[in-house]
C-alpha cells in the first residue's frame, strides 16, 4: 500500500511524505535518494552522465540502503553527500535514461510491495505505483520553493532558483517517468502554508479514504 507524494524540487515533499508517515505509521520512501545515490557512485566512477548503458549497468550493480533518513552507497554512509548540489544537478541526468529508470523503479515496486510506505518523487503515482489509493502532488510558487531549499542548504536563493528551474526543465521535459500529477492525483499547492498544516491535510485525506490506522 503507497500514498504517492509527487511534485518538483523544493515543494516540501520529504518534510510532508515524512510527517505522513510517521502520523499513519507508515514507511517514508526517499525515492530522489536513490537517483542521487546514484548520481554519486557515477561521478565517483567518472561514468558519462548521458551513458545510458554504463549508468543502467551501475544502477543494477550498486548497493543503495534507506533506513531512517540514512542512506548507504555500497556500504558507506552517503546521506550527507547525496544533497550537495552538483549530486542534485547530477541526479536529473542520470534519471533521464530508461535503463536507470528500469533498474530503480524495479527497486521501488519491489521495496513498497512488502509494506505500507509514504513514497515522494516525481513518478509514484504515475509509474512506480499507479494503484496507491491517495495520490498529492505538492506544488509551490518558484520563489517559495528556491526559499525553502536555500535556507536547507545555505546556498543563495538565486542560485537555487536558477538549478531548480533547471532540474525541474528536465524532469518534467524527459520521456520516461516525466514529473506531472497522475491524472487521479490531488494538487496541493502548499505556497503560504505551514508545513503541519500540509501534513494535516494530506493525513486527513488518508483518513477519508479509509487508509492507515484509526
Ligand atoms: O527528490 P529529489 O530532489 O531528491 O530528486 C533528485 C532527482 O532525482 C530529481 O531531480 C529527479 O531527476 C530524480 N528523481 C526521479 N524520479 C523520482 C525521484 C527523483 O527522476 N521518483
Amino acid at each position: 500500500m503507497v500514498i504517492a507524494i509527487d511534485g518538483p524540487a523544493g515543494a516540501g515533499k520529504s518534510t510532508v511524505a515524512r510527517g505522513v508517515a510517521r502520523a499513519l505509521g507508515f514507511t517514508y520512501l526517499d525515492s530522489g535518494a536513490m537517483y542521487r545515490s546514484l548520481a554519486l557512485a557515477a561521478l565517483r566512477a567518472g561514468a558519462g552522465l548521458d551513458d545510458d548503458e554504463t549508468l543502467g549497468a551501475l544502477a543494477r550493480e550498486v548497493e543503495i540502503q534507506l533506513d531512517h533518513g540514512r542512506v548507504e552507497l555500497d556500504g558507506n554512509d552517503v546521506s550527507a553527500a547525496i544533497r550537495e548540489p552538483e549530486v542534485s544537478a547530477a541526479s536529473s541526468r542520470v534519471s533521464v535514461h530508461p535503463q536507470v529508470r528500469a533498474a530503480i523503479v524495479a527497486r521501488q515496486r519491489e521495496l513498497v510491495a512488502r509494506g505500507e510506505y509514504v513514497a515522494e518523487g516525481r513518478d509514484i503515482g504515475t509509474v512506480v505505483s499507479p494503484d496507491a489509493p491517495l495520490k498529492v502532488f505538492l506544488t509551490a510558487s518558484d520563489a517559495e520553493r528556491a526559499r525553502r531549499r536555500a535556507a536547507d542548504t545555505g546556498e543563495s536563493i538565486d542560485v537555487v532558483r536558477v538549478a531548480q528551474a533547471e532540474r525541474d526543465a528536465r524532469d518534467t521535459g524527459r520521456e520516461l517517468g516525466a514529473l506531472r500529477p497522475a491524472d487521479d492525483a490531488i494538487a496541493l499547492d502548499t505556497t503560504g502554508l505551514g508545513i503541519e498544516e500540509v501534513i494535516a491535510r494530506v493525513v486527513a485525506l488518508a483518513r477519508e479514504r479509509g487508509i492507515g490506522r484509526a
